[in-house]
């Protein structure tokens, strides 16, 4: 049996207080997120929303959901009553999709815009010129029913640290030209969510604010 408690106080006790955590539960049953929970966590993210469904009924309310998958516009619907954060967002269709699904809701949803930075080319997200790109157009400005609240992203899987490093400040200085071109005055673009367990001690070095941990806290996943 894993011990959650005494790895989520170890992750933590690593932590700045100034990042936070987004445990990680996706594979991982119930009965490990409430051992989280009881020692109090209270972020967690998923990555499919059928799972998500289920945990989210069965476990405490006072829970703050993060999305972290890959996000089909069709599976909006579904979260949009609740979801505390959208961490995947790569496309205008689908910021539209959880604008009209939020206003439906009578809510803002928070999301980040996932970026796609890593080598690997299975990896979702925009590219740091389609980002741009959608910021510039801004019809974003318009979606009064979602608030970015700043960048996401995945470094690549590899061992090398320096390349893991590279793309996180390339990321960062990304977040800070973004910043500046749209979001000067506006205090809730603040978030870089990067860092995972392999290569969240890199991430808080390269200024990460929201760190997304699974196998470190929960073991590894069975899928
Ligand atoms: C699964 C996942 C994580 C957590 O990965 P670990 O290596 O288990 O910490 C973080 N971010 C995303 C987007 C994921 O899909």
């Amino acid at each position: 049996m894993y011990d959650v408690k005494g790895n989520l106080r170890h992750v933590l006790a690593d932590l700045p207080d100034d990042v936070q955590l987004v445990a990680i539960s996706k594979y991982h049953p119930k009965e490990f997120i409430q051992q989280a929970y009881d020692e109090g966590q209270r972020v967690f993210g998923e990555s499919h929303e059928q799972e998500l469904r289920q945990k989210q009924a069965d476990l405490p309310g006072d829970i703050q959901w993060h999305f972290i998958g890959h996000l089909q516009t069709n599976k909006v619907k579904y979260i949009a009553p609740y979801i505390a954060m959208i961490e995947t967002v790569d496309s205008l269709k689908l910021l539209r999709e959880i604008d009209k699904q939020a206003k439906k809701n009578d809510r803002v949803i928070n999301v980040l815009l996932e970026l796609h930075i890593a080598e690997e080319e299975t990896k979702y997200g925009l590219t740091l010129d389609a980002c741009r790109q959608l910021l510039d157009e801004g019809e974003w400005k318009s979606l009064s029913n979602v608030k970015i609240c700043g960048l996401m992203m995945m470094a690549s899987f590899v061992e090398d640290e320096s390349q893991i490093r590279k793309e996180m400040m390339l990321a960062s200085d990304f977040f800070d030209e973004v910043k500046q071109k749209h979001f000067s005055a506006d205090d809730a673009f603040c978030e870089r969510s990067w860092g995972m367990s392999h290569d969240y001690r890199i991430a808080v070095e390269c200024n990460s604010t929201m760190v997304r941990i699974g196998t470190t806290i929960f073991g590894p996943r069975v899928y």
